[in-house]
């Protein structure tokens, strides 16, 4: 086998697979039992002025950047488990793609103050990280995210069924995805000299 072509020269499409796709199911499980519900205008002001912003003047919570969407400060899966957080304006704060992607399911704070190279830590400015630490601070107390969650363990009975069936899926996409290799690989075989795959 030849050596691998420079990616800054060329970058070849992700493989696909149908069993590398569980991850996703296992979120979506967890997402979609996750208490949700919208907020009143009043609730997005007063969460805004918990961390030192306005519905005029709003940016990412964790970097001061312009934000894109709105995240959960505290992580619903962790671990591919649901932590017990909702879907609620008590526990959404506005943020950019860069945070939100580099936060993941990691603890807030943690992150922004000893986080990898996305974190905030690295893209701003001392003085303005602890000035955003200081306002989910104060987000943290008016609110209280960390004391709004399910007791899962309350409901182990139904989070075991869960599983079961979402495991049951998981099986078959693995199955599938064996099937996928062979189907893939007589195509290989099949067209091997005409198109030297
Ligand atoms: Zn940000």
């Amino acid at each position: 086998m030849g050596k691998k072509v420079d990616k800054r020269i060329f970058k070849m499409p992700d493989k696909y697979s149908v069993s590398g796709r569980s991850s996703t199911i296992t979120a979506a499980v967890w997402k979609s039992i996750m208490p949700y519900k919208n907020p009143t205008i009043d609730q997005v002001e007063e969460n805004l002025k918990a961390l030192g912003m306005s519905t005029e003047h709003s940016y990412c919570a964790y970097c001061g950047d312009k934000w894109t969407s709105w995240d959960h400060l505290f992580s619903v899966v962790v671990d591919s488990v649901y932590t017990g957080f909702f879907t609620d304006i008590f526990n959404l704060v506005p943020a950019c793609s860069t945070c939100n992607s580099s936060k993941g399911n990691s603890e807030w704070r943690e992150w922004m103050t000893n986080g990898s190279e996305k974190s905030p830590r690295y893209r701003i400015t001392a003085s303005k990280l602890s000035k955003l630490v200081e306002n989910l601070d104060a987000f943290e107390l008016k609110f209280k995210p960390s004391e709004r969650s399910i007791d899962v363990l309350e409901f182990d009975k139904e989070i075991a069924s869960l599983i079961s069936k979402k495991e049951g899926i998981i099986a078959q996409m693995n199955d599938i995805q064996k099937d996928c290799n062979e189907v893939q690989d007589k195509f290989r075989k099949a067209y091997k000299a005409r198109f030297e795959l």
